[in-house]
């Protein structure tokens, strides 16, 4: 059985952090797909629509019969191990800094034999296991044996905290703690374990309801943080940023106005001081400093979480400039994604729908609650998941966008 992971120790000041080390990356276009379902937590194989087999790795064509109608499908990832090894040695820079390392061969139920990297506590062959998908800390889907059933501290099996960013004994920024999002998120990450909670917020002199109660708990810490002052996010930076293991920029400004129902660029130019520059001035401050501490132990940096909207992939007329914002945060993030990958730090955007808070008082039910949204983004973080679409109208709105773009942009005109 997996061992608890202990609290680390403080760290050794004058010891040099390790630069990080990528597994190897090379993939061909097709076996992407994997990592595509990865990156939303399933594990995705490729099923031929004229044969009905199912193949693994991904290909062009189908290795039975060739035809190259070969469908992304779900998978539950049941089989057997029939084969395990322990790996000692390796050539490769990422590997033979964690040896040993585990190795499995499973037979699939659904009929592939596929080599994963096997959790701890699966039992040695022959046995039940199942396989997921994960993405790996360059950022592509890799296979894991996982345990039949459910085992303690399952989370803390030190191959699997390598593909996951898991907030346990790690160090967060919330960077806006005055909204039920904020406080929220800081509650469930003290549920998930985390050692350390700093809530950004703007604005000092108000006293925003609910954020005394949670700056009371012994994890928090309230600090100064408004995202449109490039001081304010040096000197934050400058702070605490050498300890920010996951940072979480749940910060935006959000008004309910197209283009026609204001006149002037006031409205939007404020959502975009939050909602783009304000992600932008974070990622120059504290992009570079958490890129440094990728490979920093078991309580390495490991994420940054953008809360974004559903209405970045298409835009919501009614509240139109918000949207537009969105959208370019969005973009933007894809840009720090490419970038973070590089030092093994995760983003993962966030497209929640509509939240249940002052600014969607007009729309209709339903809508996301504040701490659905918080567990949601926790629990994306423990499984390594990058792209989350919390609640139905999101599960709904992408499933639409999905399907068809164009479609999905006239119905949202006629809404
Ligand atoms: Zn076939």
């Amino acid at each position: 059985m997996t061992d608890a992971l202990a609290r680390p120790r403080r760290k050794n000041p004058i010891v040099r952090t390790r630069p990080m080390q990528l597994p190897p990356w090379a993939r061909s276009r097709v076996a992407l797909g994997l990592t595509a379902a990865a990156a939303e937590g399933r594990f995705e194989l490729q099923v031929c629509a004229r044969c009905g087999r199912t193949q693994y790795p991904p290909r062009e064509a189908c290795h039975a019969c060739l035809a190259d109608e070969l469908d992304w499908r779900e998978q539950t990832g049941t089989g057997e191990l029939i084969a395990e090894t322990s790996l000692q040695h390796s050539h490769d820079p990422y590997y033979r800094e964690r040896l040993p390392w585990r190795l499995g061969m499973v037979r699939l139920d659904c009929g592939p034999t596929v080599i994963v990297h096997l959790h701890g506590d699966v039992p040695p062959p022959p046995a039940r296991l199942r396989v997921g998908a994960r993405l790996d800390k360059a950022g592509m889907a890799v296979l894991i044996g996982f345990p039949a059933q459910e085992t303690p501290h399952m989370a803390d099996d030190r191959q699997l905290r390598e593909m996951t960013c898991d907030p346990k004994y790690r160090k967060v920024l919330i960077t806006d703690g005055r909204t039920a999002v904020g406080q929220s998120l800081a509650r469930a990450f003290i549920a998930a374990g985390a050692d350390r909670i700093w809530l950004g917020q703007a604005e000092a002199w108000k006293a925003p309801p609910g954020l005394s109660a949670v700056s009371s708990l012994p994890q928090v810490t309230v600090l100064p943080l408004d995202l449109t002052d490039a001081r304010s996010v040096a000197e934050l930076g400058a702070e605490i940023g050498v300890k920010v293991d996951i940072l979480v920029n749940n910060a935006e400004h959000h008004r309910a106005h197209g283009i026609a129902s204001r006149h002037g660029t006031d409205v939007a130019r404020a959502e975009m001081e939050v909602n783009y520059f304000g992600l932008l001035r974070l990622a120059q401050e504290f992009g570079p400093i958490m890129r440094a501490r990728g490979a920093d132990g078991t309580t390495s940096a490991v994420a940054w979480v953008n809360v974004l909207s559903v209405f970045a992939l298409s835009n919501f007329p009614e509240h139109g400039t918000f949207s537009a914002s969105k959208a370019a945060a969005y973009s933007l993030s894809q840009c720090l994604r490419a970038e973070m990958q590089l030092a093994g730090v995760r983003v993962v955007n966030v497209f929640p729908g509509p939240i249940d808070d002052e600014w969607n008082q007009t729309l209709p039910p339903p809508k996301l609650n504040p701490s659905t949204l918080a567990r949601a983004i926790v629990k994306a973080l423990q499984d390594g998941i990058e792209d989350v679409y919390p609640g139905d109208v999101a599960q709904e709105w992408l499933a639409r966008w999905r399907e068809n773009p164009k479609v999905l942009e006239r119905e949202l005109a006629h809404l």
